[in-house]
């Protein structure tokens, strides 16, 4: 039987980053996604904030123009500007990441497994065998680690019997190109409890692509029904009549925290499956990239001394404090459901400080806690 000396399932953005990180290790790392390409059925929005751009190495080839402009409207459209001094987002062109990345990863003698299914593992004596299916024909691989990068409803969290997500909101967005560009790069939000009940409706437009989404709890709207109704509202905004639709992209974005459990002597959970993503914001990518390099030290560490207490440094219970104060925040901003209750709440946004507060929220630098990466200079060699 193939062996391995961890698996990766899943090659969204976590699954790839810990892969190469680890494979530049000299472990021998296989990485599985049901997938057949990558750059395929995306379904994220992709801006990255300017504290992933600055720690982590994205390629400028895959990167939209840097946005410093947001406006910020409230259901009756009233709107506040809101201007940084800095470059703080840009739209990824993320199948060009993820086939970036992937290549990476096959440099680093990573071994991948895609259009292949994580279907169960078990324990047998000191190793995992992994039950995977490609085209219906099952194949058996042994493991001495298995990690979760399977998204928000993560099958291997389950089976690992480590925590799964339990709170989410769903989003649903389509990208366009053609449409004018009318002044700088800007990211419009509309707090809107009617169109994105709990969180907002979006248009992310660098000049070249052009997203337009709406999220919220999926008991309360209908995502898509919203979005055209939604789209159907722009015309004051933004010019659709050239347009070219190119994709429509979805799902679920976990808004409960950073999980307590996610790691044991058996595997671990990143991005998604570990909740990382800002209960506020619903920002994912750059959660997903701390933990996912954090992950892959702390998996090195073990492998290499096989000291269970290496894995104590890898719980959420550490990160999850970090989160307190955005976890209420997402409880006031679910709980916010007449837009004239929003109406008020955007209008307190213009009075001075808590301007401030909006400021903070857009350009802040707290989406995930610093955490200390120690990356042994291999890793950090392509
Ligand atoms: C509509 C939308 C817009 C968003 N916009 C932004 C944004 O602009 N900025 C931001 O910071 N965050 C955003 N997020 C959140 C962000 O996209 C995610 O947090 C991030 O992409 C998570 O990456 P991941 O690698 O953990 O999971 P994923 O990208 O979900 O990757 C999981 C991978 O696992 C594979 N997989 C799943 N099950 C199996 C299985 N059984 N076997 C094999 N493979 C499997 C899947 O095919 C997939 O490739 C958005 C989310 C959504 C839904």
């Amino acid at each position: 039987m193939e062996a391995y000396d961890a698996i990766i399932i899943g090659a969204g953005l976590a699954g790839l980053q810990c892969a190469r990180l680890l494979g530049r290790r000299g472990l021998r790392i296989l990485l599985v996604d049901r997938k057949a390409a990558l750059d395929n059925s995306i379904h994220t929005t992709g801006i990255f904030v300017r504290r992933t751009l600055e720690d982590f190495d994205i390629p400028e080839d895959c990167l939209g123009r840097p946005i410093r402009h947001v406006t910020l409207y409230s259901p009756s459209r009233r709107f506040m500007e809101l201007v940084s001094d800095h470059d703080e987002f840009r739209i990824g062109r993320m199948g060009r990441l993820y086939m970036h990345y992937l290549s990476e990863c096959l440099q680093a003698g990573v071994s991948w497994a895609p259009d292949t299914r994580y279907i169960d593992h078990r324990l047998e004596k000191e190793h995992l065998v992994v039950q995977l299916s490609r085209d219906s024909k099952a194949r058996e691989v042994k493991t001495r680690y298995l990690l979760a990068a399977d998204g928000a409803h993560s099958r291997v969290a389950r089976n690992l019997r480590l925590d799964i997500n339990r709170e989410w909101i769903v989003g649903v967005e389509d990208v366009l190109t053609g449409v004018p560009l009318d002044g700088p790069p800007r990211l419009f939000c509309f707090l809107d409890p009617k169109l994105a009940p709990g969180y907002l409706a979006w248009i992310a437009h660098d000049g070249e692509e052009t997203h337009i989404g709406v999220g919220g709890y999926p008991s309360q709207f209908d995502p898509v029904s919203a979005l055209d109704k939604f789209q159907l509202s722009l015309n004051h905004i933004i010019d659709l009549k050239q347009a070219t639709k190119i994709e429509r992209r979805g799902g679920r974005i976990p808004v409960g925290g950073v999980l307590r459990n996610i790691a044991n002597k058996q595997g671990l959970l990143m991005g998604d499956a570990a909740g990382a993503v800002s209960p506020l914001t619903a920002g994912g990518l750059d959660p997903c990239m701390r933990l996912s390099t954090l992950a892959a030290s702390v998996v090195a560490e073990y492998l290499e001394k096989q000291d269970a207490e290496v894995l104590a440094t890898y719980s959420g219970k550490l990160f999850r404090a970090r989160f307190t104060s955005r976890l209420w925040m997402r409880r006031l901003a679910s709980s916010l459901r007449q837009p004239v209750l929003v109406e008020l709440a955007c209008a307190s946004l213009r009075l001075p400080m808590l301007d401030r507060f909006a400021g903070h929220v857009f350009f802040g630098r707290g989406s995930f806690p610093d955490v200390e990466m120690k990356l042994s200079p291999q890793m950090l060699t392509p």
